[in-house]
């Protein structure tokens, strides 16, 4: 049997929602589907919210959001076998009940939350207990990896901060310019994920992280997940597990192998690495992960590494 995996992002419910194909059960033509978590083991799944920046028209942002989190209940939840993760004290089931898959919901960028922080509250209320400050443009908060200017946070984006450190919410520097990057290290000293971004170094593209990023996430036990989208990996036509796996050795050279650990990105991307194309298929990269490193270092990036980050930051039902 292998590992038990916590997989930091993925955007199926964005997928649910806007294809309207919402069986969890079934659908082929998404990368997680319950027999899908089932074949790969997974025990722990983060799920993202996420609205389209360019959205426009229809409801507003944050109604769509509630939209992605009524699909959350309507349509996984009522499933015996997925269980909503919100606090510590829940934790201890979430690697050792083989027959359960528990799921955390975060959200990917804050422009839906128009700068309100009640909005913000409503979202913790509901169990979101990850805040990605970015997708790729500017927002009320801060800016993007793609956006020219590359500004730092607004004073709403600072008030933003300290009500996730208060409330207990995890920031995600996945998407967040480096500029700003810095900067959040100066405004919090709580530990921070980047969710799903890979090492500069080895493949030069805006959302990974340069070395210093790397560096400082360990410094302050944060993790980062090692992401499966095949453009951040290598400059390919095919881009196979091997590939992916350089990413790895990078984080652990510079210390990282008790902070890495998986952020697929799974139903947010069109193209797939080699034979790492669904959910059931982590444990193809866990194999090859075992051979090079031994099955302590396999235990860590599969669950042990997230489950640990879990149990120090999850807000506690007693506090
Ligand atoms: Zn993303």
């Amino acid at each position: 049997m292998s590992q038990r995996v916590i997989d930091f992002h993925c955007d199926v419910l964005y997928k649910m929602l806007y294809t309207g194909e919402v069986d969890l059960a079934q659908h082929e033509s998404r990368d997680i589907t319950l027999p899908k978590l089932i074949e790969g083991n997974v025990g722990l799944q983060v799920l993202a919210l996420f609205v389209e920046p360019s959205l426009v028209t229809g409801p507003p942002r944050f109604s769509q959001l509630v939209r992605m989190i009524d699909v959350y209940h309507e349509h996984m939840l009522n499933h015996p076998e997925i269980r909503a993760l919100k606090w510590r004290e829940e934790l201890a089931d979430a690697v050792n009940q083989q027959d359960r898959i528990n799921t955390i919901l975060s959200l990917e960028g804050v422009d839906a939350l128009e700068g309100d922080l009640v909005y913000l509250r409503t979202l913790f209320h509901l169990g979101v207990r990850f805040i990605g400050l970015t997708w790729n443009h500017s927002n009320w908060a801060v800016d993007g990896t793609l956006e020219p200017r590359q500004a730092g946070f607004t004073e709403t984006g600072k008030q933003l901060i300290k009500e996730c450190e208060r409330l207990g919410m995890t920031l995600d520097v996945s998407h967040l310019n480096e500029a700003a990057f810095w900067e959040l290290l100066e405004l919090s000293d709580r530990p921070l994920i980047a969710s799903h971004s890979n090492a500069k170094a080895i493949f030069d593209h805006p959302r990974n992280l340069s070395d210093e990023q790397i560096k400082a996430i360990i410094a302050r036990d944060g993790r980062i997940g090692i992401t499966y989208v095949p453009y951040f990996v290598a400059d390919k036509e095919e881009v196979t597990i091997d590939d992916l796996v350089k990413h790895i050795d990078h984080i652990v050279n510079l210390g990282g192998n008790k902070h890495v650990m998986l952020g697929s990105d799974f139903d947010g991307i069109d193209k797939k690495i080699q034979g790492l194309e669904h959910a059931g298929q982590h444990p193809a990269l866990l194999e090859v992960l075992e051979k090079r490193y031994g099955q302590a270092f396999v235990q860590d990036i599969a669950h042990g590494n997230a489950y640990r980050f879990l149990s120090q930051n999850l807000p506690s039902r007693a506090e």
